[in-house]
């Protein structure tokens, strides 16, 4: 491929010189460059796609370079993949993709003939036309660079491009495909490599919920919505968008706009978080209805367990959601992690060995859980959320099985016929049902962001020297110093005991940081929060009265790190990495939580610069910079 080729060095690089909206082109007005991607029910038949296609034309009228994406008509790639199944199951993924990308094939043919047919110029490209280059993991391929050349000139010429979604060639020029729904990605990968104003997503729905509406009604539309938010929400709204094509637009900063295809009104923006802020503590809410809970019972508490545990998870492709680990008592702790639902044999099988290679004292599960997480920015600033989610579940006679939280998120676990109602509660409980009233959301303009990538991490090292577009980043690890932690141990394990402890702290105007809650193997359970080392006595005393048969332990030796980044949601492995450092550095962890965009461990205290450096080391990132480390004098 002799054309330009962008790489993420470059991109970034031409971002940070000119980060402007618009783009003054000689002799012209400036021209602005929107990417439009129309779904598969969107093109599904001649009258939809001629729609799709006066859409665009109205774009370019409006003076527009008009880049469209799109995906197979209707079930078209449903259809193909059973029809290669009756012929071989399963099939040879080199042939499945050759196959299934002829989807979208027709659909960019059909829909240059309607641009043309209304008028106007326009020409359609396949994956390898373009010169979309990925790598070469059959119908799971990962976008390594896009030349942007050909498009580029078309463009120039007054053409409207029409490419194929969801397809590339690798470097030995087979078709691949990036994974189910993985024309949004193509879509927002292009809007980043041609730095394009924006990337309009069409769909059946029009725009992002607070929830999924077809579990809770009342859900509501949401004006704006964050990256991260939108990562740590991931299931909500039913799956509207790919999560990595969400990962990509945040790692280059591309404003997304997801809206109706039948209807011109605004949609929801999805967008950097100062473009996002709302007045609330909470922006969503979301169900994941099949999980499996794991628990290790009596881990030793000494270096390099957990990190052999998850090695050995990571090893056999189980993927882990939650992540959470309590304070050790008398030398042992307890591990739990959730897999789906269909995993769970499988990860049993793993966990049986490790635990007994780790000399735990054996395991539990729970087949039938639910996993309901609230999410927003709000929470960074707002105290009491906890006590809000904690306090609304316990009235309902929910318990909760296990606690994890993030910045701008916390998750519980419950029972899975809890798992509906527990939603519910939740989205009632931050009056989500309210319509939003922003007077300013019709003068909404989206600001593209530089793009924040920093350390880069492959699992394959040979790709750290010729990095692609769409790997792992993670843009920071954090040591924080300021936090002391306070242990409930033996909590009654029934509906409304932790909302009763943080309603006591919520009084008390105390901010939590961190949460876990391991579930209880019997009548009791331990709760840990994290809270500022100043107010960590003023929080435990306001706990005691809460517990008074329970023990309130406060212990300051410890420090707090954390890793943050970009594609965390859908690269496996940066638990496994991150652990590893650790262990290689015989440094023990106290307490676990994980979330979508950001893991967080709990070390002593006296470990927390040497867990700084090697965590750098391991992601790849630049040497101390004063301003990721906040220490306690
Ligand atoms: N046609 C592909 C699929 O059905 C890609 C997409 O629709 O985004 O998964
Ligand atoms: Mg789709």
């Amino acid at each position: 491929m002799s054309q330009m080729v962008f790489h993420l060095d470059n991109l970034q690089l031409s971002q940070r010189s000119g980060g402007s909206r618009l783009r003054q082109c000689p002799g012209t007005a400036t021209v602005g460059l929107l990417v439009q991607k129309f779904g598969g029910t969107s093109v599904a038949d001649s009258n939809k796609i001629l729609a799709a296609a006066r859409r665009a034309i109205r774009a370019h009228q409006a003076g527009e370079k008009v880049v469209v994406v799109v995906s197979a008509r209707g079930h078209t790639t449903d259809e193909l993949i059973d029809l290669a199944k009756e012929i071989s199951d399963p099939p040879p993924a080199r042939e499945l993709d050759m196959l299934i990308s002829t989807g979208e094939q027709v659909s960019v043919a059909l829909m240059a003939m309607a641009v043309q047919a209304l008028g106007v110029p326009a020409i359609s490209f396949t994956g390898a036309q373009i010169g979309l280059v990925t790598d070469s993991f059959h119908t799971r391929a990962r976008i390594r660079e896009i030349a942007t050349d050909r498009i580029r000139q078309a463009l120039d010429s007054g053409q409207i491009v029409i490419v194929a979604g969801f397809q590339g060639i690798d470097a030995n020029a087979n078709i691949t495909t990036l994974g189910r729904g993985g024309s949004d990605t193509t879509a927002v990968a292009l809007a980043a490599v041609l730095q394009a104003d924006a990337c309009e997503i069409f769909t059946d729905v029009d725009g992002v919920y607070t929830t999924d509406p077809r579990v809770v009604p009342e859900a509501r539309k949401l004006d704006r919505i964050s990256y991260d938010e939108m990562l740590e929400l991931a299931s909500l709204g039913a799956g509207v968008m790919h999560s990595r094509s969400i990962e990509f637009a945040k790692k280059y900063g591309v404003p997304i706009h997801v809206r109706s295809s039948f209807s011109d009104s605004n949609g929801t923006w999805i967008v950097g978080a100062d473009d996002a802020r709302h007045a609330g503590s909470v922006t969503g809410c979301a169900l994941v209805k099949d999980e499996a809970r794991i628990t290790v019972l009596g881990v030793p508490d000494r270096p390099g367990v957990v990190h052999e545990l998850f090695r050995r998870i990571a090893q056999a492709k189980i993927v882990v959601d939650m992540i959470v680990q309590n304070v050790a008592f008398q030398g042992q702790t307890e591990v739990s992690f959730t897999v789906s639902a269909e995993d769970l044999p499988n990860a049993l099988e793993v966990a049986q060995i490790a635990a007994q290679a780790i000399g735990a004292a054996g395991i539990d599960h729970d087949a039938h859980v639910s996993k309901v997480s609230i999410v927003g920015q709000g929470m960074r600033v707002h105290t009491g959320v906890a006590f809000s989610l904690f306090k609304a579940l316990g009235e309902a006679g929910i318990n909760i099985d296990m606690i994890t939280t993030s910045e701008i998120k916390i998750s519980v676990l419950v029972a899975k016929a809890a798992g509906v109602p527990a939603l519910r509660i939740a989205h009632k409980s931050f009056g989500l049902e309210q319509p939003c009233t922003d007077p300013t959301h019709a003068h909404f303009k989206p600001r593209r962001l530089a793009s924040p990538a920093r350390g880069l991490v492959s699992s394959d090292e040979e790709a750290m020297t010729s990095p692609g577009m769409e790997d792992l980043v993670i843009t920071d690890v954090e040591l924080d110093m300021t936090q002391s932690r306070v242990t409930v141990q033996n909590l009654p394990n029934t509906p409304g005991q932790s909302a009763h402890v943080f309603e006591l702290i919520a009084n008390a105007g105390v901010f939590v940081d961190m949460i876990v809650q391991n579930t209880g193997r019997g009548t009791h359970t331990n709760l840990s929060f994290t809270v500022p080392r100043t107010e960590a006595e003023q929080a435990a005393a306001a706990v005691r009265q809460a517990v008074p048969q329970g023990q309130v332990v406060v212990d300051s030796d410890l420090a707090k790190l954390s890793v943050t980044g970009v594609g965390m949601r859908t690269h496996t492995g940066v638990a496994t990495r991150m652990f590893g450092a650790l262990a290689d550095r015989n440094i023990n962890i106290a307490m676990i939580s994980t979330s979508e965009v950001r893991l967080n461990v709990i070390t002593p205290h006296g470990a927390g610069q040497a867990g700084i450096a090697c965590l750098r080391q391991a992601f790849h990132l630049p040497e101390p910079d004063s301003s990721t480390s906040r220490s306690a004098t």
